[in-house]
């Protein structure tokens, strides 16, 4: 069962829905392949009716508001929300005006980046209690601790402090740091501020990935393949709705600030952290790492572009590989033109930039769109 781009498998909906369901109850009979899974704390489900949610989590969720917040672009400067409160972060008291490292939810609120990281753990480590599976984006939002709104995307602000202090380092959760404006009392005088944007799960020590056997890992890796191949596909609703609206110029630019496409790609980041993690452990396991080697016609989706982080997720095909120091590159370093699909360009980028796609002859991809199958005959 060959996986288009940009088409949506029935078969992955079905896997997704059959895992909610396997994991919501264990007398259903995909619990046992649902484990290792599972273990992993891996949630790639997208399947967040309403009543799933309160059939999860005994949450009613007409109680979360904002579970249908408008099209939202992060903001940039003061004029677009970057105007710090005067008054003090509703979890600790500490005024707002003396910190340099805050962090802004979806609904405006701001607080301290270190207590919104203490209470997205606490609600992490509580839902996990009562549940078999972790909160995700997917399934539940973290309720913003002033106004309740449900949120998925946590924006994290730091202000350079002054000259000659450490710069803040971008952790490869929230992804690259975007240059914004932020006004601040007590002054109000604007100045540049680093902003990156974390998936809310990405906060919590709770999320662990680990596995103990190499069967485990590749099927966690497996796992975490599908759930990223779905995940990715969820840029295209924000993509088109933009570059068909603004032209593609403008229309790119906007999808780079655009809320619903930086929280699936701060989704796509833990999943390819995941990946990478399970592999580790895997080559660890066995004594071996054997990449998959990158050369004409490989089919790669591209990740961590730190200074166009708008492709970042897009899939496409190396076209060329680019050898250092020849006329087509003069870096030191290998790279690869790669021929994204949706945006029909062409980009020169590093292998770190580029993760193979499911591989249609790997075994472990059968064993994937097999249990697919099966989910999908299940859920008939
Ligand atoms: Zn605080
Ligand atoms: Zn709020």
């Amino acid at each position: 069962m060959p996986i288009r781009s940009g088409a949506s498998p029935r078969s992955f909906r079905a896997l997704q829905r059959t895992l909610f369901v396997a994991d919501c109850s264990a007398a259903l009979p995909f619990k046992a392949l649902a484990a290792p899974y599972r273990s992993a704390c891996l949630l790639p489900l997208t399947m967040a009716h309403s009543s799933n949610v309160a059939f999860c989590d005994g949450v009613d969720p007409a109680a979360l508001k904002g579970s249908e917040l408008p099209t939202y672009q992060l903001p940039k400067s003061p004029a677009e929300g970057l105007s710090v409160p005067s008054g003090g972060c509703v979890v600790c008291s500490e005024p707002l005006g003396a910190k340099t490292d805050l962090a802004r939810l979806r609904c405006g609120c701001f607080f301290c980046f270190q207590c919104v990281k203490g209470r997205v753990n606490a609600h992490i480590i509580a839902y996990r209690d009562r549940q078999y599976t972790m909160p995700s984006p997917e399934n539940f939002n973290f309720p913003c601790p002033a106004c309740s709104t449900g949120c998925d995307l946590i924006e994290r602000l730091q202000k350079p402090s002054a000259s000659g202090m450490p710069l803040p380092v971008a952790d490869e959760y929230g992804g690259p740091f975007r240059n914004v404006t932020a006004m601040q009392p007590p002054d109000g005088v604007e100045a540049p501020w680093l902003a990156n944007y974390y998936e809310f799960t990405a906060l919590s020590h709770a999320v662990q990935i680990s596995c103990e056997s190499v069967e485990e890992a590749q099927r966690m890796i497996t796992f975490s393949q599908i759930a990223g191949r779905y995940i990715r596909e969820r840029l295209m609703g924000p993509w088109k709705r933009l570059t068909s609206a603004l032209g593609m110029e403008a229309g790119m630019e906007a999808f780079k600030w655009d809320a619903e496409a930086e929280a699936v790609r701060a989704s796509i980041r833990m999943r390819d952290i995941e990946i990478t993690a399970m592999r580790r452990q895997s080559a660890q396991l066995t004594g071996q790492d054997r990449p998959v080697p990158l050369t004409v016609g490989t089919v790669v989706w591209v990740a961590g572009l730190v200074k166009r982080p708008e492709y970042s997720g897009f899939e496409g095909k190396i076209t060329a590989v680019l050898p250092p120091n020849t006329p087509g590159n003069t870096t030191g370093e290998t790279r690869y033109r790669v021929s994204v699909y949706v945006v029909g360009i062409e980009l020169s980028l590093r292998a770190e930039n580029l993760r193979p796609s499911l591989d249609a002859n790997d075994k472990m991809y059968d064993w994937g769109m097999q249990f697919a199958m099966m989910a999908e005959a299940f859920n008939q």
